[in-house]
């Protein structure tokens, strides 16, 4: 029997072991925490339970089709349920946009702001569909190992204008500012720059509408149980409070993983899910062709990082949405900012979580849990204190928050704590504490992101958001499949046959 190590349990690493073992290799997940999930993470604290990171889960498919090629039912390890609207989008001049499911509603609201941008958004929606087609259905889960790879799809990704940024594309079919707003903002939930990122992110919007927006009863944590408890089902062995230390290579393939412990496991194949500018230069560095490799890594663009408080309330809040994208006073140029820095911007725009609008189990009975985020720079963009500067950065938001949206905030705040761009760097080894690895521009998306087989070491994999497609659920989970593909065939495993349609 073949054997694996993955090392990290975000979406990406759990959805490659699944796939892994439930074909027969023997397969090893070593998570450096104490929990599994990585971005994915959970927090209980004083009776609520926050999850740390992705809250709004789509394309349910992919998911689904993990614990079906697995012989068993999503259904048996998690109940998913519908979140409509998806998103409450508010702005300071009181204007409000409900991003719904139902296409009436959404035109109607899209007429009552600018009547010519309901024509103009049906053909963004069949753009973004043509874009999903293309983008998502054929491409998202295929590993581009060479070059030839992408020049084949080079053809379809020009004739969509995939060169465009998604803002301005999106001007070809919507006129309106804050509507722009509406239709351009999801890039900035995988760590892209809407006037900088490839309108093939576009794709998002048909892929919201396509198949809703969920999320997992008891939090996206239950979601990541489910995922860990379908792999041990299958045979699978999760090491927690596992750092690895080193992968050791010789003859040019990977052969042990050593955790710091000391403890040492050979295996056939290593898959790295974790950062992959740690796995190349810490992991791996005693290996010159990675030693390399990690610092040509260096010299990409990363995402932004994020600002998050999470904290709960004595009170609830029921006109508050699950979803809210909460825009400041400046767009295009606090997006800017946040990508570039060289500092914190003055402003903010929010997203704003209120899953117990979802699920009321989260919190005490009366009481309502939250976490707000705040995209800002990474710490290569901006040099910032965050042990000084992140508990004042809180108490600004929450004083924004409480004279906006949420009246008597401070005084009904039960428990609260905060995660920083530090912590994403220290809890996590992500480079520069980007949020979302490399930075998915059109020149490094595909195959410029790291490939899902390593170059010059044939049995050392990637899996997740340095990968392609890239972060995002769907995007981590697309990857798993594509690393899936590539190691099952070179460890000679029979491919599960959902895997490979
Ligand atoms: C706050 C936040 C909100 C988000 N919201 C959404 C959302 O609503 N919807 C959505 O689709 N996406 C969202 N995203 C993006 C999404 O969460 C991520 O892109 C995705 O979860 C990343 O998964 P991954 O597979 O790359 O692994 P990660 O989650 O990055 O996990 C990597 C794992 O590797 C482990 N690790 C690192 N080094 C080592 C080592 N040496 N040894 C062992 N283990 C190691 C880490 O501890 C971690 O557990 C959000 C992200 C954040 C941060």
């Amino acid at each position: 029997m073949s054997t694996a190590a993955v090392i990290g349990s975000g979406f990406g690493g759990l959805a490659l072991a699944i796939r892994l073992q439930s074909a027969g290799v023997q397969t090893r997940l070593f998570e450096k925490r104490d929990r599994l999930g990585g971005r994915a993470y959970v927090y209980q604290q004083d009776g609520f339970t926050f999850d740390a990171g992705p809250t709004v889960v789509t394309d349910p498919s992919a998911l689904e089709e993990l614990f079906t090629l697995s012989g068993a039912k999503l259904s048996d390890y998690v109940e998913l349920l519908n979140v409509d609207p998806f998103y409450r989008l508010l702005w300071e001049d009181g204007y409000t946009f409900d991003y719904c499911s139902d296409e009436a509603g959404l035109l109607e609201q899209i007429r009552a702001k600018n009547p010519p941008d309901a024509e103009g958004y049906q053909r963004f929606h069949e753009y973004s569909l043509e874009l999903f087609r293309e983008g998502y259905l054929k491409l998202g889960a295929v590993p581009f190992l060479n070059f030839w790879s992408m020049i084949r799809v080079a053809p379809q990704l020009i004739g969509l204008q995939s060169y465009r940024s998604v803002y301005d594309r999106l001007g070809d079919f919507v006129k309106d500012p804050q509507l722009r707003q509406a239709f351009s903002f999801h890039t900035l939930l995988v760590g892209g720059d809407p006037f900088k990122t490839s309108a093939i992110y576009a794709l998002i919007h048909a892929l919201e509408r396509k198949w809703g927006v969920w999320f997992p009863r008891g939090g996206t944590g239950a979601l990541i149980a489910g995922m860990g408890r379908l792999f041990t089902d299958l045979g699978g062995e999760i090491h927690m409070n596992a750092p690895v230390k080193e992968v050791t290579v010789e003859d040019d393939k990977a052969r042990d993983v050593i955790l710091e412990n000391g403890e040492r496991f050979s295996v056939d194949a290593v898959a790295s899910n974790a950062d992959i500018v740690h796995t190349y230069e810490k992991l791996l560095g005693k290996t010159p062709s990675a030693a390399r490799k990690g610092r040509q890594l260096k010299g990409k663009r990363f995402s932004n990082s994020l600002f998050v408080a999470y904290f709960g309330l004595k009170k609830k809040h029921p006109n508050i949405a699950h979803h809210s994208i909460i825009f400041g006073p400046r767009y295009r140029e606090l997006i800017s900012e946040i990508f570039s820095g060289p500092e914190l911007p003055e402003d903010f725009s929010l997203y704003l979580h209120r899953p117990t609008a979802t699920d009321p189990a989260l919190a005490p009975p009366g009481c309502d849990g939250f976490y707000v985020l705040s995209p800002v720079p990474n710490l290569g963009k901006a040099k910032i204190d965050w042990s000084v500067e992140g508990p004042k950065y809180r108490d600004r938001i929450f004083t924004y928050l409480e004279e906006r949206y949420i009246p008597g905030l401070k005084e009904d705040l039960v428990t609260s704590r905060i995660f920083t761009p530090a912590d994403f760097e220290t809890e996590l080894n992500a480079h520069l504490g980007s949020a979302f690895s490399i930075e998915p521009i059109l020149t490094q998306s595909a195959f410029f992101r790291v490939h899902n087989r390593d170059d010059q070491i044939p049995n050392l994999y990637f899996v997740g958001a340095g990968t392609h497609p890239g972060a995002g659920i769907p995007g981590v989970v697309g990857s798993a499949k594509a690393t899936a593909g590539l190691m099952l065939e070179d460890l000679g495993a029979a491919a599960p046959a959902k895997a490979a349609e």
